[in-house]
Order: structure tokens, then C-alpha cells, then sequence
């Protein structure tokens, strides 16, 4: 953690504006105000920040590169782009600067085993990661259906020496996993830290994970003045639960000139239940923990939510987007499935990276985006991690076969 800037928000209460907070059962309460206590203590500890220092440049691999795309920058005929390499971090997405940060801070809280939730699998192989790095006993939950679509992730997780735990209840997907992790800390607090995989869930996780993904951000900031001698005129990165997208955008913040746009996932079209776009079809609500703009029909009820890419199939959006959004620092549009999928093959052609499925969506957005901008504009885009899981899936979507039987 290079440099954790102290920012106005969130209040002591995890409040971003009217958004955020901490809505959870009251046998949380107590784990809650630890877990924020021993943060705060933790970042101002030159002993922890050091520590994960090391551990980020050992470990896990940074930094990571910023590279300029410059075939595909060409053949969009407009803004130079710069892709923020999370993909080559070890386990191949951002996730694993979070998890880090959180193994170290379990330590510290004295906690010998781990649970996690986790959509695409990302986040449950960063975590089973950190926990053999460490000798922390491993229960990852995930939906049924993600463990069918994402099984190269599960057998990973399972190397590893996970325990990963089906969740059989309703939609089977990333909802109901963070249910049953929920349920699961509660019964187990006092020897369980529970490491939330997104800038999402009650105060302080929208909070501490955006701070262990800043790095993200001020690398980029460092590296684009390097190389081009000025800031980006915008960040671009998807957004399911927001946290690579705040770990870019965040270091940013101050820099009035430097525009920044979400990408959520359109999946078949903004309808009910075919979407995962909170910003397009949402309101505003409390899900698992925080209040912020979610997908619910008129009596409240979670809509059924559906994208391409497990890790931005989520019903709400991180508390500091809502709130950005609100102030008119943040910008946020979707990409359809077929777009991300569309995005996925020309930056694979023209750049010889082929993206996460998520990554895709930001990918998506930028391709429209560089046009516009013209030949001065200059975009970073969050390359939030690769396609190595998502082979099966983008090979049944654009070869129209199953290549794997
Ligand atoms: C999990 C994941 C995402 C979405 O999560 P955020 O918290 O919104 O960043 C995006 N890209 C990749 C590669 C992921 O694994």
C-alpha cells in the first residue's frame, strides 16, 4: 500500500453521502467496529504497510505494466489507449490486491480461518491463494451455476486446499453465495474473518477494499505522466461491484480535467432480468449491508439479474459509485453481451491479450469512447484481469461450438 491518502469519505459510519453504511445483523455489529478499528490502526502501522508492500512486489506482481495499445488505438482512428495490466498479476485479475491486504489484517485480528464469496471464481482463487500463502483454513461459497460456468476456477480453488461450498438457494449465482458467507460469519465471528471480494457489504469493506486497490490508480497516474507527459483525459473500467474501477478512478479524484466512465453489464438488453446495469434499470435500496442503487422491482423485491460475465452479475453497485454518480464526478454507461464479446475478439486480434469477460465490458466502452475523443484524447483503461477462465464460455459464443465437449 504505497500511499493511502486519508479522503473526506466515507464518515466514521461508512456514509458516502446518502449512500453506504452499515446495515447488518446486530451479532455483526461488534465484528464490524474490530475489523475498522484494526484497519485503521493497520494502515497507519509502517510495519503493515510495509509488509504488504513487499508482498505486492513479490508475490503478486507489481506493478504492472501500463501498455499503449497501439494497433487497436489505430484501428479505432482516435484516442491513444493505455491498458493498466491487472491481468498480469498473479491469479490474473485485480482481486488479489485485495484479498492480500485483508489475509494480512486477519493476522493481525488473530482469526485462523477465512470465508469468501465469489461470482466468476476470481475472487475465491485470490482468496484460497492468500490462505495457503498464510496456513488459514479456506470456505469459499459460490452458486451452483457459477461452478458449472466457471469450473477451471473451482478446480483451482480446490489445488489450493479450499472447502468450496455449493449454494443451492435461488438464482444459484453471487447473491445467494454472499448470503450463506454472511450466515457463516455470523455463527463463526470470533474465530472467522469474512474477506468480501468487492468495494461492496456493510462499512468498512467499501471502504478497505477501494484502499488496497488505490494502487492501481496512483501507478497508472505515475506512469502515464512518465510516458506521455500529462494526465488521461478518461479512465475507463467495468463495474460489478466497482472495486477495480475505484482503484483506478480514486487516485484521480482531485484532478479536475480527468473524466472517468463506468461500464456495467447490458447482458441481453436493458429489460427486467436480462441486465446487470444498476445505474440504467435500478434504484436506490439496501442490499447485504449497504444502501446504493440496486435492481428491485416495485416491492423491493432483488431482480433476477443476468451478463455474460459471472463477475458483474450482481443486483447492486458499490456506495462510492452511487455517490460519484450523484455528484457528477463519475460517468457510467453498459455494454451489451454481444458488444463485450464483440470487444473481446478485436483487442485479441489487434493487441495479443485476450481479456476477462468483464474486462471486456470496459473494453466495450472504450471502443466507442476513443472515436470520439479524437486523435489528442489519451484513455486508461482498467485491464482488470484475463481471459484464461472465460476460454470455454467466449469459444461457445463466437465459434458456435463446444470446444471443450
Ligand atoms: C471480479 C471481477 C470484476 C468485477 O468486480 P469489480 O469489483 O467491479 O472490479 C471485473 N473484472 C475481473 C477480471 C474480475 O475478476
Amino acid at each position: 500500500m504505497s500511499d493511502i491518502t486519508p479522503h473526506p469519505l466515507p464518515d466514521a459510519l461508512g456514509h458516502f453521502g446518502t449512500y453506504g453504511g452499515m446495515f447488518v445483523p446486530e451479532t455483526l455489529m461488534a465484528a464490524l467496529k474490530e475489523l475498522t478499528l484494526e484497519y485503521e490502526r493497520a494502515k497507519q502501522d509502517p510495519a503493515f504497510t510495509s509488509e504488504l508492500d513487499a508482498l505486492l512486489r513479490e508475490y503478486v506482481g507489481r506493478p504492472t505494466p501500463l501498455t499503449f495499445a497501439q494497433r487497436w488505438s489505430e484501428k479505432l482512428g482516435g484516442a491513444r489507449i493505455y491498458l493498466k495490466r491487472e491481468d498480469l498479476l498473479h491469479t490474473g485479475a485485480h482481486k488479489i490486491n485485495n484479498a492480500m491486504g485483508q489475509i494480512l489484517l486477519a493476522k493481525r485480528l488473530g482469526k485462523d480461518r477465512i470465508i469468501a464469496e465469489t461470482g466468476a471464481g476470481q475472487h475465491g482463487v485470490a482468496t484460497a491463494t492468500v490462505c495457503a500463502r498464510f496456513g488459514f483454513k479456506c470456505v469459499i461459497y459460490m452458486g451452483e451455476v457459477d461452478m458449472e460456468r466457471q469450473a477451471l476456477n473451482v478446480a483451482r480453488m480446490r489445488f489450493l486446499g479450499a472447502d468450496v461450498r455449493a449454494v443451492t438457494a435461488g438464482q444459484r449465482t453471487l447473491k445467494e453465495a454472499v448470503n450463506e458467507a454472511m450466515r457463516d460469519w455470523v455463527t463463526n465471528v470470533s474465530t472467522t474473518h469474512y474477506i468480501l471480494g468487492s468495494a461492496l457489504g456493510s462499512h468498512p469493506y467499501p471502504m478497505m477494499v477501494r484502499d488496497f486497490h488505490r494502487v492501481i490508480g496512483e501507478e497508472a497516474r505515475s506512469q502515464i505522466l512518465e510516458r506521455e507527459g500529462r494526465l488521461p483525459d478518461y479512465l475507463v473500467a467495468c463495474v460489478g461491484g466497482g472495486s477495480n474501477a475505484i482503484g483506478l478512478f480514486h487516485p484521480f479524484l482531485e484532478d479536475k480535467s480527468v473524466k472517468m466512465l463506468g461500464v456495467e453489464a447490458g447482458g441481453r438488453g436493458i429489460r427486467r432480468g436480462e441486465h446487470a446495469a444498476r445505474f440504467e434499470g435500478g434504484k436506490l435500496g439496501v442490499l447485504q449491508g449497504t444502501k446504493t442503487w440496486l435492481l428491485a422491482n416495485d416491492d423491493g423485491q432483488i431482480e433476477l439479474t443476468h451478463s455474460v460475465s459471472a463477475g458483474l452479475d450482481y443486483a447492486a453497485v458499490g456506495p462510492e459509485h452511487a455517490y460519484l454518480k450523484d455528484i457528477g464526478r463519475t460517468e457510467y454507461t453498459y455494454a451489451t453481451d454481444a458488444e463485450a464479446l464483440d470487444a473481446f475478439q478485436e483487442v485479441s486480434l489487434t493487441e495479443g491479450i485476450i481479456p476477462a469477460l468483464e474486462t471486456a465490458h470496459g473494453l466495450a466502452g472504450v471502443r466507442k469512447l476513443a472515436p470520439e475523443l479524437g486523435q489528442e484524447g489519451i484513455i486508461i483503461c482498467n485491464f482488470s484481469g484475463r481471459g484464461d477462465k472465460d476460454v470455454a464460455q467466449a469459444a461457445k459464443a463466437i465459434f458456435g461450438e463446444d470446444v471443450f465437449g
